[in-house]
């Protein structure tokens, strides 16, 4: 197969997008940004035995290489609307390119999402993905709004996705049920889209949670110049969690990767209106901190023997 007959038989998928003037298959694509809205563009690599397991299926490694993109799209309140996907790949497996695409369009089409050109070469297994969004003009959900006085909160549950990892890093044992779980949050996590309108309209500063929640934190804190305090004992925990003792569900919840739930600042007086907001889109919420003072600190309360500070590429 040429590079041509992979991309024609596997990433040139029909498009009904108005918006998209000039899908893939030329020089560049050509998109229609609305007006009233600023284009919010990002990037994510993920490269195999990095940011996924060898042994990961490729419809996996397909969906999480773009639920992580939309990902940072909501966390910057932008709905995520095209994309353009870099592959570098040691060969040609039909099979692995067959459930990779399977898995990219399954998460493209659940949010409307077009893949609008790309790139394809041999190399060691890798996917690049630019993604590209809409957000409302003036939308500034940014990692530096956080202010002195806000609470801290976090959508979903934390530790699933760490857990998994232990699972198949055969660190950790869960009953069957609870380990296909924690796998499926591992593998095919969920941008939590669903909170971008309370977001933009509520929160004053927002991250998601690719690296760990004490890693993250300090990139508000830094970013903000202030001071976060987390109450490990209010840390949301899945069933599937509930079982394993204490500290090593805070270990997972407070320093494991890879869950994708959205950490954000919320001014006080508007605590009342997350209830009625995430009840209806049938998401958890947890007020888990709050911003103590104007300096760059994060700090742990409660948690049964903890230190760590997330994943670092570049530091061993
Ligand atoms: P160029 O030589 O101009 O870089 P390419 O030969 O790399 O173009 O790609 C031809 C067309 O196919 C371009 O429109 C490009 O965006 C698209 N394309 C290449 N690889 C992919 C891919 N993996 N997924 C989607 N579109 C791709
Ligand atoms: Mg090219």
């Amino acid at each position: 197969m040429s590079e041509f007959d992979i991309i024609k038989r596997y990433f040139h998928w029909e498009s009904n997008d108005s918006a998209l003037v000039v899908g893939n298959g030329d020089d560049s694509a050509l998109v229609q940004v609305p007006a009233g809205f600023e284009l919010a563009v990002a990037v994510d690599t993920s490269n195999s035995g990095v940011h996924f397991p060898v042994a990961t299926p490729a419809d996996a490694v397909g969906y999480k290489s773009l639920a992580v993109n939309i990902s940072d799209m909501a966390a910057m309140g932008a709905t995520a609307r095209w994309f353009t996907l870099s592959l570098s790949l040691p060969e040609v497996d039909e099979a692995w390119l067959q459930g990779f695409s399977t898995g990219l369009k399954t998460i493209a089409d659940a949010h409307q999402l077009s893949l609008i050109g790309g790139d394809t070469t041999r190399g060691a297994l890798s996917i690049s993905i630019q993604i590209l969004g809409l957000a409302p003009q003036g939308t500034r959900l940014l990692r530096s709004k956080a202010q002195v006085g806000d609470v801290v909160c976090v959508t979903g549950f934390l530790g699933d996705a760490a857990a998994g990892l232990a699972l198949l890093q055969e660190r950790l044992s869960l009953p069957e049920a609870a380990a296909h779980y924690c796998m499926e949050r591992l593998n095919y996590p969920t941008a939590r889209t669903a909170a971008v309108d309370f977001l933009i309209q509520h929160a004053h500063a927002c991250i998601d949670i690719s690296d760990g929640l004490v890693s993250e934190a300090w990139h508000l804190a830094r970013q903000s110049q202030v001071t976060i305090e987390l109450d490990a004992t209010c840390l949301p925990y899945s069933e599937a969690l509930k079982p394993l003792p204490l500290a090593q569900r805070q270990a997972f919840a407070l320093a494991g990767g890879d869950d994708y739930e959205l950490l954000f600042t919320l001014p006080s007086e508007k605590i009342y209106l997350l209830d009625q907001y995430f009840s209806a889109i049938h998401l958890p919420v947890t007020l888990i901190g709050l911003i103590s003072e104007a300096k760059p600190a994060v700090r742990v309360h409660g948690a049964e023997n903890f230190q760590t500070s997330g994943y670092d590429h570049f530091k061993y």
